[in-house]
């Protein structure tokens, strides 16, 4: 992709501006309204989401410390969100940056948590311009490096290396990574400590007491953190996404237990499709496989990316190498396991192909087996259920976590939430990654569990945290931009408003010429595009339209039919009227009307 080019920038909008505000410093009372104004010329640690609090997906926050009017900025997280049906032709959605680039003098640096598209989809379209460094583990280091290399993008970001258990200081923050389960290598929790306070940011976390691929999450130290004698008070802002979930998840283990079983059991074929960022499931799978006496073949690139990232790091030590999908034909059909990508539905993704009978290297029979070792995104289920479906009228078996434990998410359910919040013991929760429904139910958790302060915020709020924590002492201009093609823009400037009118409403243009007195010189032309083509009393709508530009002209009279303004609007007038008396909708119109 180019350099995409957007207008900036809206202005920040605070309650208070920096003049106001120092002019009321001015009169130096210190209580009541004053005294709270006053307070602000303190040290204090805020916290701002950006995006990712009152929705699930592009995930962005900024935690702001020193006085009011002086902060420094240390920057969670950079994500996207895929673009719905509502955004046609729009990839990815991601947290408008504007009040970061107003403050970009005082944005120290970006610290990612892990390598998830919802995390880090979005920095190397946004972070480059701040020319600040990025911190991330290995794992999320090499997933960066390896996703500009596969989008062509031209702009860099500098990364920084960080590791779990050794803190690194940026301005006022100092920064600690720690370990923790999810779906994908190196996901963190970050300890951030500034001299009013700390806060624990979760990241996208579970407690898994044995994943696959990874080290469990680090309980001694989130113990740690609740014991220590005379610590700073801490904020917890914390991932909300099962938050309406009884229990506890169930661990990776268990899913490669049964992946392992159906595996085994399996007559012929069998092609498992998940996440390619959940190294441990293709791990589990490869085991399995290894186990059954197959061989695992991969197909598609963002696993054959990510597998090879996993093996240069260590993380697939021990299995066989996984061969490409030339090989699949060779194989006897009880001696393959097939990974491969498209568990979203993604159209052109192997599965899909495969499901449609359209790939090139493989092809399933009646009798193989499909595994879905995913759960479909909300967004996604059609699609999904639609290449389902198409394998089953083929005849090909298919599990999906309706029929077995082949899937399980990667984030903490109640349980799980209270006895984090018993370890670290919190002063403050923050709950955030999540719908407003997620929000609340863990809000609800968390006042019951007796967290003495839930503040309840959503993308542009900003919370104070530390000292005197309060919901509500701010707020940032907040938005969205969509990546479209190779721009990056504003929903108002990207044009997806005029697109979806055109989906629904279809095009009519009509071109002619006049002359001076009025007669038809050329024309008229007319395009139709979008509409439906049937007929009503033996009319088609594309007669309709002809039939009313003609009847339209010739009502004008030649002398009013040289001012082309006149035909204009006349023509668009009866078109939009009569196509809506034959089909009940209104389409776009356009008109050309040229004087010669
Ligand atoms: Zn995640
Ligand atoms: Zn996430």
């Amino acid at each position: 992709m180019g350099t995409p080019s957007r207008t900036p920038s809206k202005a920040a909008s605070f309650l208070l501006d920096d003049g106001l505000f120092r002019a009321l410093l001015l009169l130096g009372r210190r209580d009541g309204v004053f005294g709270y104004l006053m307070a602000q010329n303190q040290d204090e640690l805020v916290f701002v989401p950006l995006g990712g609090v009152g929705e699930i997906g592009m995930n962005m926050g900024a935690y702001g410390f020193g006085p009011a009017f002086a902060r420094k900025w240390l920057v969670i997280d950079c994500g996207v969100t895929f673009g719905g049906p509502q955004q046609p032709g729009v990839e990815l959605v991601m947290a408008d940056p504007t009040f970061l680039e107003e403050n970009a003098d005082d944005v120290l640096g970006l610290v990612l948590t892990h390598a998830h598209e919802d995390h880090y989809g979005a920095v190397l379209d946004l972070w480059p311009g701040f020319d600040r460094p990025v911190f991330a583990t290995a794992f999320t280091a090499a997933m960066l490096v390896a996703k500009r290399a596969a989008d062509n993008i031209v702009d860099n970001v500098a990364i920084t290396q960080m590791r779990p258990g050794q803190p690194f200081q940026l301005g006022p923050f100092t920064i600690e990574a720690i370990n923790v389960a999810h779906s994908i290598p190196e996901s963190n929790a970050l300890l951030i400590t500034t001299p009013v306070g700390r806060v624990l940011h979760t990241g996208d976390w579970k407690l898994d007491p044995t994943p696959v691929g990874n080290a469990p999450t680090d309980v001694a130290r989130l113990e740690a953190i609740g014991a220590e004698e005379g610590a700073l008070p801490l904020a917890l802002v914390c991932d909300s996404t099962n938050a309406l979930k009884e229990g506890v998840s169930p661990s990776e283990a268990e899913i490669a237990q049964t992946l392992e079983e159906l595996i085994a059991a399996a007559p012929y074929r069998i092609a498992v499709t998940t996440f390619a960022s959940n190294v441990g499931r293709i791990i589990s799978v490869a085991r399995a496989a290894h186990k059954a006496g197959r061989q695992i073949v991969m197909s598609g690139r963002a696993m054959h990316r990510i597998s090879s990232i996993a093996r240069e790091l260590g993380m697939l030590e021990g299995l066989p190498p996984f061969l490409d999908q030339d090989a699949f034909r060779t194989l006897p059909r009880e001696k393959v396991v097939l990974l491969c990508t498209g568990s979203q539905g993604e159209p052109r993704a192997s599965i899909a192909r495969i499901a449609r009978g359209e790939h090139p290297a493989i092809d399933l029979n009646a009798g193989d087996r499909v595994i879905f070792s995913s759960w479909a995104i909300p967004g996604n289920e059609r699609e999904v259920i639609d290449i389902q479906n198409m394998l089953i009228d083929r005849g090909i078996e298919l599990i999906t976590r309706d029929d077995a434990l082949v899937h399980v998410t990667g984030h903490p359910r109640r349980e799980e939430l209270k006895r984090l919040y018993g370890w670290v013991k919190p002063q403050v929760l923050v709950p955030v990654h999540g719908e407003p429904v997620h929000l609340m139910a863990h809000a609800k958790l968390g006042r019951e569990s007796g967290i003495p302060n839930v503040l309840e915020a959503r993308n542009g709020d900003m919370v104070r945290l530390f000292p005197e924590p309060l919901n509500f002492p701010g707020e940032v201009r907040v938005g969205e931009l969509y990546l479209d093609g190779n721009v990056l823009c504003t929903p108002d400037e990207s044009g997806v408003k005029g697109r979806r009118r055109l989906s629904f409403g279809g095009h009519v243009v009509v071109s002619l010429c006049v002359s001076g007195n009025g007669s038809i010189a050329a024309g008229p032309e007319i395009v139709v595009e979008g509409l439906p083509e049937v007929e009503d009393d033996d009319e088609s709508l594309g007669q309709v339209i002809k039939r009313t530009v003609f009847g339209t002209l010739k009502s004008i009279p030649p002398k009013r039919r040289s001012d082309p303004e006149l035909v204009n609007t006349a023509l668009s007038k009866a078109v939009r009227n009569e196509v809506n008396a034959f089909w009940g909708r209104k389409p776009n119109v356009t008109v050309f009307v040229h004087r010669v």
